[in-house]
């Protein structure tokens, strides 16, 4: 099955690889970058994690992500023999070493961040880039930042706080960007990192996800319904609360399937959810992550349709140069059909929003 990110958008983004394949052509559709920011240790690696749907970050109480992340997934074609084995990790200062097994990438990456930022908690602006190849993955690029901290310690220098945050607003300065903004429930929103860092870089909010963290973890008596209405701090692009692994669950190696069930239960048995519940768990964040993914591909449609309108007369005009020699014509004709065909279903159906998930519910 698809990772919880991009299942909807992967069937578009295919169709649309298919025409460009067949015009001989690479596809064009470059989607945003997603970056996780936020203070240590509120969950952003948690997050990442439960949207790529597999295990294979370094969490933890403590700083754990000291080097930036920048995870590019690759969609892969499915070899279908049930080996298993078309699932793999490529780190770029590791060439041509295939990582099957994701505990390995992950010792791989703490390896590597030691190697860069030391063993005492040092933190280093010098990328980790990883490529994950999968049959079940968007193309796109996740960025997993260290976290604002604000006391040094270890081998941190006196400016910690400042370095993290010109490291952070690099990534997430650029319009492009998706920003998730990483807060815990049980720490105050108004004291929030996360909104204030990606309020600097998105002061409209355009591409500003709020993601609350913790909520099985509240003081009780207390919950985060009106954080998620955005009653508290309004977002235009609103807030998503999520239940994650917590360290215990971590050191007892708990899946994430089991994970996102106990989520579900989480939200299922507290009433105060119940009428949120379109901003409630891991499923419904990808939900809304995919339907921005699908609203820019629509923006860059009309571009998109005059590049093929373009490139389908140059195919035509090569095939008319080619018809005297020639034999079949017919398959000539088939062929320029056949795309022409895929390419206006494909678009019909992505500018009418056919698509399930494209209709903004
Ligand atoms: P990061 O520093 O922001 O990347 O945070 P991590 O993802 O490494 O998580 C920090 C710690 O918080 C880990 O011990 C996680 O197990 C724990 N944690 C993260 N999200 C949750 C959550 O929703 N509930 C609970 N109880 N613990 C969480
Ligand atoms: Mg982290």
């Amino acid at each position: 099955s698809a990772a919880p990110l991009g299942s909807s958008v992967i069937p578009i983004v295919n169709k649309l690889q298919d025409i460009f394949a067949q015009l001989g052509s690479q596809s064009m559709i470059e989607l945003p970058q997603v970056a996780v920011v936020g203070s240590q240790s509120s969950g952003k690696s948690s997050v990442l994690e439960a949207l790529v749907g597999r295990d294979f970050l370094p969490r933890g109480n403590e700083i754990c992500t000291r080097r930036p992340l920048v995870l590019q997934l690759l969609q892969t074609k499915r070899k279908g023999d049930g080996s298993g084995e078309d699932e793999w990790g490529e780190f770029l200062h590791l060439p041509g070493k295939r990582f099957y097994d994701f505990s390995d990438i992950r010792s791989e990456i703490q390896a590597e961040t030691a190697k860069e930022a030391g063993g005492n908690k040092g933190v280093s602006d010098k990328q980790i880039r990883l490529k994950i190849f999968s049959p079940n993955v968007l193309d796109i690029t996740l960025v997993d930042l260290p976290g604002i901290t604000k006391v040094p310690v270890g081998d941190q220098p006196s400016d910690i706080e400042a370095r993290i945050r010109t490291m952070i607003m690099s990534y997430i300065k650029k319009p492009s960007c998706l920003i998730l903004a990483v807060t815990a429930a049980n720490s105050d929103l108004a004291n929030s990192d996360a909104l204030q860092i990606a309020g600097n870089a998105d002061p409209d909010g355009y591409r500003t996800i709020g993601i609350i963290t913790k909520l099985d973890i509240m003081d009780r008596g207390t919950d985060a319904r009106n954080l998620l209405l955005g009653k508290v701090i309004p977002l235009r692009l609103g807030y998503v609360g999520v239940v994650n692994r917590c360290q215990e669950d971590i050191i007892l190696n708990r899946s994430i399937k089991d994970a996102l069930a106990a989520e579900e239960k989480f939200f299922r048995s507290r009433p105060v959810y119940n009428g949120v519940a379109d901003r409630c768990g891991v499923p419904q964040l990808a939900k809304k992550l995919n339907q921005i993914l699908v609203q820019h591909i629509k923006s860059i449609l009309p571009g998109l349709k005059s590049r093929i309108s373009s490139a389908l007369v140059s195919v035509a005009k090569e095939h008319a140069s080619y018809g005297e020699i020639t034999e079949s014509k017919a398959g000539q004709g088939t062929l320029i059909l056949n795309i022409l065909s895929k390419y206006s279903e494909a678009f019909s159906s992505m500018v009418e929003g056919r698509n399930e998930e494209m209709s903004t519910s």
